[in-house]
């Protein structure tokens, strides 16, 4: 567009306005295995709230809509700008702005990686838990897609975390939301309403968060289990038995053969029980007193004994922390075996069975192989579907997203909507919420500038008025 870059480079320095072959191709997706890559008018590079201020009001009076992006790790396609339109990046905004000790809060910029906080925080005895399988993901984006991860059985998700957030309306108007407290009675809780929206609501430019003691002592307990439903319907007994285990994750048989092939984790499991093995349960228990954490590893393995279990455990420190790195990776090894779509449905932990059951009955009729892994503790299944006709792929996924919602789920538990599950969440949810939605969302974005496409829209093109020369889809490798 005709002075885009000329209205942007003014407000900003010249060299953090990128256009043409400046932009990198890392700039064009994110990690989802359906989005089309697509590359931005525009790549801004603000440095402070002022400069996000500055990029949106241009945006708004020029009606061109604007994309945040943090480190792109997304799955649904979120992050990827629309066509003529402009990308927000944080990499110059990616500092830590403080740990409070005494607090227990830290504040971020938006493009600080969940690694650059985990380091920082360890020099202090404390830990941000959130730990969704990508330590490159930005804390704007996880604040953006309210990340989940592996450690919300205990700790929760970001959404139990954030405190306090600085935010830029599409309006241009700058609000601050909470603060280092963890309670307030004091009007609508907007900081929840960012918290998940997306980029759809305001641009996140900086973030209170929640910090814990970091327990120094771990121990992880592995179970294989004759069958997928044992494996699940333990879950609720775990989580009733107070051991409060970290992590409570299920992995189906093939994702198991799959993840420690892929990473080439042995975990000394003897050949006959793997044989007769159809999924196991992982359980990372964590305690601050090393006699407390032998105790409840000992009652776990009693446990999980008598729920079933072909034999329970406990892994070196080395196979362990390999095993939960394969687990992160369990993404990759399904993409890297042809999978066609991830899903990260959630039902509650009690329904995970009966889900099961019904996701094999809905893959049976429509000839799909599906199989997963899933933060089974807060009800989160992880499928990998292989389905590459088009239409057969969506009757699985809108099947069993109706199923998961049927029980009292949602159709994502952490990943998001996107661009790539809109059509389903249009279609499946209840129409009175997305009209309250929409409506909440002219609210904090009465032109429609902020991240048009995603989630709610079903026309991502024609949202913003006015016309906008296409910029050129990227072939994805
Ligand atoms: C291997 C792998 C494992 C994963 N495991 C998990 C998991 O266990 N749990 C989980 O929840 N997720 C998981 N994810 C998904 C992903 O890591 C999360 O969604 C993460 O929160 C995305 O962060 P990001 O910085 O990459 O955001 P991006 O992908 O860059 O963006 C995601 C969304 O956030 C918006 N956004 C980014 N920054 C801002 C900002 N400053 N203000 C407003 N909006 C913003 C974008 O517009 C977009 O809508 C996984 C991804 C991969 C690749």
């Amino acid at each position: 567009m005709a002075g885009l870059a000329e209205r942007l480079s003014a407000a900003l320095d010249a060299d953090r306005v990128l256009v043409g072959a400046a932009i990198t191709e890392d700039d064009t997706h994110d990690e989802s295995l359906t989005a089309a890559w697509h590359a931005p008018e525009v790549v801004v590079l603000p440095e402070s709230a002022a400069e996000i201020v500055d990029v949106v009001r241009i945006a708004r009076e020029l009606r061109v809509p604007v994309t945040a992006r943090g480190s792109g790790t997304g799955l649904c396609g979120s992050c990827i700008a629309r066509r003529g339109g402009i990308l927000v990046s944080f990499r110059r905004m990616a500092s830590i702005l403080e740990i409070d000790v005494d607090n227990q809060v830290a504040v971020v910029q938006p493009g600080v990686t969940l690694q650059q906080l985990d380091d920082e925080t360890a020099t202090h005895g404390l830990v941000y838990p959130v730990f969704p399988g990508e330590s490159s993901a930005s804390l704007g984006g996880n604040v953006a897609t309210n990340a989940g991860g592996m450690r919300a059985v205990k700790y929760g998700v970001t959404r139990h975390q954030v405190l306090g957030l600085k935010a830029v309306l599409g309006t241009g108007e700058v609000i601050r939301t909470g603060g280092k407290f963890v309670k307030a009675t004091t009007g609508y809780d907007l900081t929840q309403l960012i918290i998940g929206s997306e980029g759809t609501l305001a641009i996140v430019a900086e973030a209170t968060l929640r910090l814990y003691p970091r327990p120094p002592h771990a121990a992880t307990v592995l179970a294989p289990f004759r069958s997928l439903s044992e494996v699940t319907a333990s879950v609720p007994r775990i989580v009733a038995s107070g051991l409060a285990p970290v992590i409570l994750e299920y992995i189906d048989q093939m994702s198991m053969r799959g993840i420690t092939a892929a990473s080439g984790v042995d975990l000394g499991i003897p050949e006959a029980i793997e044989e007769e093995a159809q999924a196991y349960l992982v359980v990372v228990l964590e305690e601050l007193d090393r006699a407390r954490l032998d105790e409840n590893v000992e009652r776990t393995g009693e446990l999980i004994a008598g729920l079933g279990a072909l034999d329970v455990y406990v892994l070196p420190a080395h196979a362990a922390t390999a095993l939960i790195k394969a687990r992160e990776r369990a993404f990759f090894a399904a993409k890297a075996a042809g999978a066609n779509e991830i899903i990260d449905t959630v039902v509650p932990r009690a329904q995970i069975p009966t889900f099961l059951t019904q996701v094999t009955e809905i893959a049976g009729r429509t000839q799909s192989l599906v199989f997963g892994c899933g933060h089974a503790g807060d009800g989160n299944v992880h499928l990998s579907v292989f389905q590459p006709d088009p239409d057969k792929l969506h009757d699985t996924l809108s099947s069993a997203f109706e199923a998961a919602m049927a029980l009292g789920g949602a159709i994502s538990g952490e990943h998001g909507i996107g661009t790539e599950k809109r059509s389903y969440f249009l279609e499946l949810e209840d129409p009175a919420k997305l009209a309250l939605m929409r409506r909440i969302k002219t609210a904090f974005d009465p032109d429609g500038i902020l991240n048009p496409g995603a989630l709610l829209d079903a026309e991502p093109v024609d949202v913003v008025a006015g016309t906008r020369p296409e910029t050129a889809a990227v072939a994805r490798p």
